[in-house]
């Protein structure tokens, strides 16, 4: 089965994320593995990632995501490119002492220049983290986006173009967010169109190399390549790409996370709502 979950806050500490995501009866969650809007950040020590361990041991959560700080950007040329590729190196090493295997990142945005020149820094970039940190187990996933502005990886063929100048690495996967990829123009809520996408996936990257969803409703139609998350059936998708996601074998004990809006019905609503769609 696909395990089910959510973005959940570390406020007031790491282990934090464990209680709220058992609470909400959560099997797999995702969170930031620091404050993600600031580039400075005390070191992640033995004792703090400790408690953390120990708490996801005791819980009856699966599994555990890290989401990059949104500040990184490994195609930026000013002094932003520089401390992308430390911050990058930091997530790792956190990810690392954390036991997650997974990090999830946003390709980067070429601000102004041509996507062909910033895919080709980001993935450089990616490259010298990847070989930094060669003892690690972490793998890190790009996300697909959404396609607003500059930003890189608005379909398989940019993110492919990453995967082929790093040869192929075995420690980059994919994570596939509904929301961004339906504002990218990517239909999906048919069962047409959902193997239409996916074959579209195979043949760019390779299914296996997927190994995270994102579910979030898209608050804006098809292609407006506008990233706004909507609260599960609340949005333009419906509850019928979620349906097909949840009941497809290929995405056994793969991470499917909410990152709809908190407020208003918070998680538990959407998470119910999934739950049912996959049939418990
Ligand atoms: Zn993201
Ligand atoms: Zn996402």
């Amino acid at each position: 089965m696909a395990l089910i979950g959510a973005h959940m806050s570390i406020a007031g500490g790491l282990e934090k994320s464990i209680e709220r995501g058992e609470a909400l009866s959560c099997e797999a969650i995702q969170i930031f593995s620091k404050n993600q809007i600031q580039w400075r950040c005390a070191p992640l020590s033995q004792g703090r990632a400790e408690r953390f361990f120990r708490a996801w041991g005791e819980s009856s959560i699966e599994s555990v995501v890290v989401h990059a700080s949104y500040l990184i950007n490994l195609a930026a040329t000013d002094a932003t490119g520089d401390r992308s590729i430390a911050a990058l190196e930091d997530e790792i090493e956190r990810c690392d002492l954390l036991g997650v295997d997974d990090l999830v990142l946003h390709p980067g945005s070429s601000r102004g220049r041509p996507a062909e020149e910033g895919l080709a820094l980001a993935a450089e970039r990616l490259g010298l983290v990847l070989g930094r940190t060669a003892h690690k187990r972490v793998s890190v996933l790009l996300e697909t986006m959404a396609g607003q502005g500059d930003i890189l990886g608005k379909d398989f063929r940019q993110l492919r173009r990453i995967f082929e100048l790093l040869d192929w690495h075995p420690r980059l996967g994919l994570c596939l967010d509904t929301c961004h990829m339906f504002a990218a123009g990517f239909e999906m809520r048919t069962p047409a169109s959902y193997e239409r996408l996916l074959d579209e996936v195979e043949k760019t990257i390779g299914l296996d190399r997927v190994r995270c969803w994102h579910l979030n409703d898209s608050a804006h139609p098809l292609g407006r390549k506008l990233d706004r998350h909507a609260n599960i059936g609340e949005g333009e998708l419906g509850n019928a790409p979620f349906s097909f996601i949840l009941n497809d074998p290929l995405w056994e004990d793969i991470p499917c996370i909410l990152e709809t809006p908190p407020d208003g019905h918070g998680y538990g609503r959407d998470l119910a709502i999934l739950r049912k769609l996959r049939g418990g």
